[in-house]
């Protein structure tokens, strides 16, 4: 490994300050991803800046019922926090499904939202990837890649963004707090991460030196319900093939779809918003019909590659099988609890 200058910051003013003025600064949060990346060779900065000190851990609720999710908050400690399990159930599970205990006592808000592709040939410094070398060529599209992107994908980066909590945030309406040298913005945490395009280097819309100070949960209506299902490899430790976090509101009679969310994990470099289907189940009955319809005119925008076709089929059937159950629940009254 690279050596590397350390800063430990203490205040978000000394952590802007030491990374604007340090060359190849990153921040470091639980370090799961970037020290791995780092002993690959994949990353090589030439200094950390530690954010573990700031005061960025909390989870409150703001006036109004919104929850304000510190930037530096464990995967875990998000998961387990009363408010987040009973109001947004699709979080608690989205992050029970990433990773392993061990791993989410570690990790961070801001860091799972930042962590990098695991496409394998981006994390292998011997092959060509546009990603971590611009221009070099991907090594993906004409080798393995039946986990890769049928969504979204373009001739430059064909990788899928791999967090589960991203995925949920994106259905939930939640925005990504930033707060840079030039002071704090938001963005909604469905438009954070980036399609490639001709870029595929950038993952998100951060600024260089911005760091996540929080995400933002916007209280969840009366009576919608959410949930987060994931297919992967292994029942754990394993990233999504496909996954799926859906919220819906069918109203006080309990009949007509008032509103209702879908996004999906491992199918784009981001996390998908299936806004046609949303468009099509607003104000309809959510009949088993009506729903596959919707999902399945979602799911036609999709250009699989040569091994990765699979990934529709097992999208429209989470994604159908997650609105029926959410339907169900939402008419009987159920408890929003995982
Ligand atoms: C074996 C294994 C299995 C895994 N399985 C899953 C899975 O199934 N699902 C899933 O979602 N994830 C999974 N992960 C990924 C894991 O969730 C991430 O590694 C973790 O969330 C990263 O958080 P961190 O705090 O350790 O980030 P770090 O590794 O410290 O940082 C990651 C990146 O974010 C930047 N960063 C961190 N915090 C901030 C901030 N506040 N502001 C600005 N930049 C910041 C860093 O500079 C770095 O570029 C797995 C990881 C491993 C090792
Ligand atoms: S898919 Fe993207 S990350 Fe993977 S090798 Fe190609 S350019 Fe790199």
């Amino acid at each position: 490994m690279k050596p590397f200058a350390y800063v430990r910051a203490t205040t978000l003013q000394e952590a802007t300050a030491a990374h604007a003025g340090l060359p190849g600064s990153r921040y470091l949060a639980g370090g799961t991803n970037l020290v791995d990346l780092m002993k690959r060779g994949v990353e090589r900065p030439g200094t950390l800046v530690d954010l573990a000190r700031l005061p960025l851990n909390g989870i409150e609720e703001l006036p109004g019922g919104t929850l304000r999710i510190g930037g530096t908050a464990r995967n875990s400690d998000v998961a387990a926090h009363p408010l987040v399990r009973t109001r947004h159930p699709a979080l608690t599970q989205a992050l029970l499904a990433g990773a392993s205990g061990q791993l989410r006592n570690v990790a961070t808000t801001g860091g799972n939202l930042l962590q990098r592709t695991r496409c394998p040939y981006f994390q292998d410094v011997s092959t060509a990837c546009n990603k971590r070398d611009p221009g070099s060529g991907c090594a993906a599209r004409d080798a393995v890649h039946r986990d890769h992107a049928v969504l979204g994908h373009s001739e430059h980066c064909i990788a899928t963004h791999p967090s589960d909590m991203a995925v949920a945030l994106a259905a939930l309406d939640a925005d990504v707090e930033l707060h840079g040298e030039q002071g704090t913005r938001t963005v909604p945490a469905a438009a954070f991460h980036r399609l490639p395009g001709e870029r595929p280097e950038q993952d998100t819309v951060i600024r260089h030196g911005e760091i996540v100070t929080a995400v933002l949960l916007p209280a969840a209506a009366p009576g919608a319900v959410s949930l987060y299902r994931k297919a992967r490899e292994r029942a754990s430790y394993a990233f999504a093939l496909a996954s799926v976090a859906a919220v819906l509101d069918l109203g006080p009679d309990g009949r007509l779809v008032r509103r209702v969310a879908l996004a999906f994990g491992g199918l784009a470099h981001r996390p998908w918003r299936a806004t046609t289907a949303e468009a099509r189940l607003t104000g309809a009955e959510p009949t088993a019909e009506a729903v596959r319809e919707a999902v399945e005119a979602e799911l036609a925008q999709a250009r699989p590659l040569r091994d990765n076709a699979y990934k529709i089929a097992l999208a429209r059937n989470l994604a159908c099988d997650a609105l029926a159950t959410l339907a169900r629940r939402a008419q009987d009254g159920q408890p929003r609890t995982p």
